[in-house]
């Protein structure tokens, strides 16, 4: 058909409901309307009219555009209008080309009929939707407009319609004062794909506004270090990449940009808030940003890396402004407004650059991030808080390409895993060993790790673990219950030993690093 239904499934209920098509009753007896066009003459036709004047029978009605000023039959001037109005879905099926100024042949018809799109609810596809496509091709001869997006209908979280009279709705404006429009906005909008009802949950408001807040602090802190700076020369210089990192993030934009396009051309508003939620918060503000920061307080790279935060910044918000409008406008004022776009509203919306895609830079970079996980990883295990500085690491590469690449990147590896040195090659002292992409990461415990305490720790958990092993594996061996039970039951168990086996053995390595 000419006219594409988002879910597509709908396409065949229309199909199926203008098939089986069934007469109308247009008239209606309300005291708000389009009032009938049809007169009755009370002196050739008084059977119409009981003894106080009032239309009881509709025999011969004089239909006209305009009230006529006498009977065409008689030329009686008693007439009466029908009090009668259209059936409100009637009246609403012509919206399409009343509202360009039809039957006027204005310029917004001409320019605007048909539309692009009709962005309405399920239940009234047959009541609306088809019946302005009817008055569209009979009035217009052409349909009102090329797509219909149907959105999903939010219910409570119960899975309950809202309801103003069961008192199962929400208010939005309360939860707008609470925590502001955008995060509503955002909360919904991170739902709203091809499912057709969707379960409001307060906390993903409180979730939306924690995102909201993370983009505002991100563009403070940006903004902060592009004080006193040219921000036109900036501008001008653009993103000029000077390592993997800034290819990487460049190349990260692009595939967002697209993933986005592809989103909201699809109507599944999910998958761009999805995309855009990732790549802001881990991927520009988590790592990117941590790991330029050292470059701000270099001079010889300082205006570089401020025109790369200018432009991903200035890009971001863009791309954001559809979902957080508010919040975007405010922070885009400072950061991405010229004399040629004053306002974000009207921006242009980026478009993705293949060119800047950039694999090589993706994997690098992917690799650098999962030594520093690794490194962070077993921080972690021996409690080291996040931030405080440790005197070194080891890097023990596994090929030389990994060796090559993580070398380039050893600043940044010592920067964000919070180690003043990173040495590569085999450990000479003793130390905390995790596999990463290419590498082992090593931690040294000396002065960190209380060896005899940590030690106890790990067989006390090493106990405990050969005894839960005990139980699983007695249960697997035991027929009645490999035969009785479920087969998912079984399965779930199987799994369960596997893990448990895998928990055991990284243990026993653990505890070895940790012999004298
Ligand atoms: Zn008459």
């Amino acid at each position: 058909g000419k006219i594409q239904f988002h879910p597509e499934r709908y396409t065949e209920m229309y199909l199926h409901w203008m098939e089986n098509i069934r007469d109308w009753c247009i008239s209606r007896q309300l005291w708000w309307g389009h009032q009938i066009p049809a007169w009755y003459c009370m002196d050739c036709h008084p059977e119409n009219f009981d003894e106080s004047g009032k239309l009881l029978r509709r025999e011969s009605p004089i239909v006209q555009k305009t009230a006529p000023d006498k009977c065409p039959r008689c030329g009686s001037t008693r007439l009466v209008r029908d009090p009668d109005v259209l059936d409100t879905w009637f009246s609403s099926a012509i919206w399409p080309h009343t509202v360009l100024g039809w039957p006027r042949q204005t310029d917004e018809l001409r320019l605007f009929y048909p539309t692009d799109v009709l962005i309405t609810a399920q239940e009234i596809l047959y009541l609306w939707v088809a019946r302005m496509v009817m008055t569209g091709l009979y009035f217009r001869g052409d349909i009102p407009f090329r797509e219909v997006y149907i959105h999903a209908t939010v219910l409570n979280k119960e899975g309950k319609r809202m309801s103003k009279s069961l008192g199962t709705g929400i208010d939005p404006l309360e939860l707008i004062d609470k925590y502001g429009a955008d995060a509503l906005r955002w909360s919904l909008l991170q739902q709203a794909g091809m499912q057709q009802s969707v379960r409001f949950y307060e906390e993903r408001v409180v979730s939306a506004r924690n995102f909201a807040n993370k983009v505002w602090n991100a563009t403070r802190f940006v903004l902060m270090n592009l004080e006193g700076a040219d921000l036109d020369a900036l501008r001008v210089m653009g993103a000029q990449p000077a390592d993997a990192l800034d290819r990487w993030i460049l190349s990260r934009l692009q595939r967002t940009i697209q993933t986005i396009e592809d989103a909201l051309g699809r109507y599944c508003f999910d998958d761009g808030a999805n995309a855009l939620y990732e790549f802001i918060w881990s991927e520009v503000c988590d790592w990117y940003i941590e790991a330029v920061k050292p470059r701000l307080h270099d001079p010889a790279r300082r205006a570089q890396t401020q025109a790369m935060l200018l432009y991903l910044f200035d890009r971001l918000l863009r791309l954001l402004h559809p979902y957080m409008p508010h919040m975007t406008q405010e922070l885009w004022q400072a950061i991405g407004a010229t004399d040629a776009e004053p306002s974000l509203g009207r921006a242009r919306f980026p478009v993705a650059d293949p060119a800047l895609i950039d694999p090589d830079a993706e994997a690098e970079v992917a690799q650098v991030f999962e030594g520093i996980r690794a490194i962070r990883n077993l921080r972690a295990e021996v409690k080291i808080t996040p931030g405080v500085a440790i005197p070194a690491v080891w890097v023990n590469p596994t090929d030389d390409a990994s060796a090559e690449r993580l070398q380039r990147h050893a600043a940044t590896i010592g920067h964000l895993a919070w180690c003043q040195e990173v040495r590569f090659g085999q450990p000479t002292e003793r130390a905390l060993m995790n596999p990463a992409d290419g590498a082992e990461v090593y931690l040294p415990i000396a002065g960190l790790v209380d060896v005899a305490r940590e030690r106890e720790r790990l067989q006390k958990e090493l106990a405990k673990l050969e005894a839960e092993i005990k139980q699983v594996q007695a249960r697997l061996r035991n027929p009645q219950f490999v035969e009785r039970a479920k087969p998912e039951v079984v399965q779930e168990t199987r799994a369960q030993e596997r893990d448990l086996l895998d928990r055991h053995a990284r243990l026993k390595a653990r505890l070895e690093q940790l012999q004298e």
